[in-house]
């Protein structure tokens, strides 16, 4: 409590009975001691002043003490209660009068509501710092730019703290403090100020500083007194918030409040933004990663082209002309290259398919030759597994216009596939139909689809789909594999798999394939228990 009145017995009648009841009082006998009192470092609650003061009314003061801490509580004391007064009090915001004399019981009271009306204003204050906090949050969390976040965050801390100005400081990625951003151009950043920031950001606690070192000046202005507020995320530093300020209320406990809880919303944006950075530098290191992928397969491709058809080309004249153990070699090379072949053949099929240099060749296609030469092809591989291919055909025959070998491929593939992963001895099944719109939609939501393997939504009258599908009783893969099978090179970890061999083409090959032709692929399997591949481009009728 601060106690200012020029009577010095009046002083004493207070000052004793309020320490007694417990308050730490300081008196003082004129307005500009009370003054000096209430900008030094211990703050107060109550001010108990006399109306009439030599040098500045207890009504002015009044106005001063609210200037320092705007819920301060205030009691003036008048011996002559005018109503002119009361009106000005009362339009100041005065808390209360006490009329003298007074009893002590009369003194206690006024204290009592006071204090309890500064409780009131303290707590409406800080809801209104909640709330401004709240709008501060929404602008800290509106850009994922560091640098524009960097201003932003200083703007809400000159908004919400009395500070003339501010530095924000952050950490780069090998987590060294950077350059200080500024909130104004004007000023600028000292030694010290740059000292207590890295005070503050190595102990991972606010350094207050009141001192008499310079921590940032402006040409005529120097200040020494600030808070250096380290901003944290995840229990780490991510830069410091140093706010500076020549007043003391820069230094309260409330003020300290709030930019403590401005740093923290401020710290989670900035290793938010931090974050997002990062991710796009991976993504941009992963395009990049990707394109040289496919330069690579397009020169490997290239380059292996013309030495795999000289040795195709020798090993078969060598095969014809030779007999015995030679024929034989000549015959595995030729065997050999010939997989060779077949693996380059992948690769510059995707590549022409993603650079979008494929053709389509239209023709007439009959559904059951389609389905007897693809299960023809692939008859030495499934007698070599001693697997069971059975197919399944509508009645009537059906005839469309489509790229014949590009679906042959696509069953190849399929067919290749569920003969690999199907142990020996296995069921692969192969079934062709026409189906309308609304039968593919509802087969499909049962499937595991991949992401961008969805049909449009409307339906134009009449329209229909040749479906395909090629169920095993394999090995089958997990839910979460799925969806990256038709990546390009992406094999599912699997002794099956490296036992089988290949590189992993093949499904990216076939959903390019497929969607050149307007269709789209489905999946549906059961880890253990097999898989079907679904697919089906539009029916054009030939
Ligand atoms: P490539 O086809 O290039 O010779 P691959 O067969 O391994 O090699 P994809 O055809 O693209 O490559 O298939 C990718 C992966 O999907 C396979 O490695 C396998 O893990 C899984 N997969 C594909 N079809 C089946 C299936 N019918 N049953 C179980 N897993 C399958
Ligand atoms: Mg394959």
């Amino acid at each position: 409590v601060l106690c200012s009145d020029g009577n010095q017995q009046i002083r004493r009648g207070m000052a004793m009975p309020l320490r007694a009841a417990g308050y730490d009082v300081v008196s003082t006998n004129d307005a500009s001691a009370a003054l000096y009192e209430l900008h030094g470092e211990e703050p107060f609650d109550l001010l108990l002043a006399d109306i009439k003061m030599p040098g500045m009314s207890g009504l002015e003061l009044a106005r001063r003490a609210r200037e320092v801490d705007p819920a301060m509580a205030v009691i003036i004391m008048t011996g002559h209660a005018s109503f002119e007064n009361l009106q000005q009090a009362v339009r100041r915001g005065v808390a209360d009068f006490l009329s003298k004399p007074f009893e002590l019981e009369e003194l206690r009271l006024a204290v009592d509501q006071a204090l309890h009306k500064r409780q009131i204003l303290q707590d409406n204050l800080r809801l209104r710092a909640v709330e401004l906090l709240l709008h501060s949050s929404e602008a800290v969390n509106a850009t994922l730019n560091q640098q524009e976040l960097g201003q932003i965050i200083l703007q809400m801390a000159l908004l919400h703290a009395p500070c003339r100005t501010g530095f924000l400081t952050l950490t780069d990625h090998n987590r060294r403090l950077g350059e200080a951003l500024s909130s104004s151009q004007t000023w600028a950043l000292e030694e010290y100020g740059r000292m207590m920031t890295l005070q503050a950001y190595r102990r991972g606690q606010p350094v207050i500083i009141d001192g008499s070192e310079v921590l940032c000046s402006d040409g005529n202005q120097q200040i020494r007194r600030g808070m250096a507020m380290p901003l944290r995320a995840q229990n780490e530093v991510v830069g410091v918030l140093l706010l500076c300020d020549d007043r003391a209320e820069m230094l309260r406990t409330g003020t300290q409040e709030i930019i403590t809880l401005l740093a923290n919303q401020a710290g989670i944006a900035l290793h938010n933004a931090h974050l997002y950075g990062r991710l796009q530098d991976t993504n941009q290191r992963l395009t990049e990663f990707d394109r040289l992928k496919s330069e690579f397969i397009a020169i490997a491709s290239h380059e292996l082209r013309t030495p795999l058809s000289i040795v195709l080309g020798y090993a078969m004249m060598v095969r014809e002309e030779s007999e015995g153990e030679q024929r034989e070699y000549a015959g595995r090379v030729l065997e050999s290259a010939q997989q060779i072949k077949e693996i380059v053949d992948d690769m510059v099929n995707l590549r022409h398919l993603e650079m979008q240099q494929t053709r389509l060749q239209l023709g007439q296609c009959d559904l059951r030759d389609l389905v007897q030469s693809a299960v023809e092809r692939r008859a030495p591989m499934a007698q070599a597994k001693n697997h069971m291919v059975t197919t399944s055909l509508p009645d009537e025959s059906v005839a469309f216009m489509a790229d014949g070998e590009k679906v042959l491929l696509v069953l190849g593939h399929l067919l290749t596939n569920a003969m690999k992963f199907t142990p020996t001895g296995g069921t692969i099944q192969l079934t062709a139909a026409v189906w309308p719109r609304s039968t593919l939609l509802n087969a499909m939501s049962h499937g595991l689809v991949p992401a961008d393997g969805l049909l449009p939504t409307s339906e134009p009258e009449g329209e229909f789909w040749v479906v395909w599908h090629v169920q095993d009783n394999g090995i089958g893969i997990a839910a979460k594999e799925v969806s990256r099978i038709f990546d390009r090179f992406y094999q599912v970890a699997d002794s099956l798999t490296r036992e089988q061999g290949g590189t992993g083409l093949g499904l990216a090959i076939v959903k390019e394939l497929i969607e050149l032709q307007g269709g789209t692929i489905w999946v549906a399997s059961t880890e253990g228990r097999g898989s079907t591949f679904s697919f089906a481009i539009p029916y054009q009728s030939a």
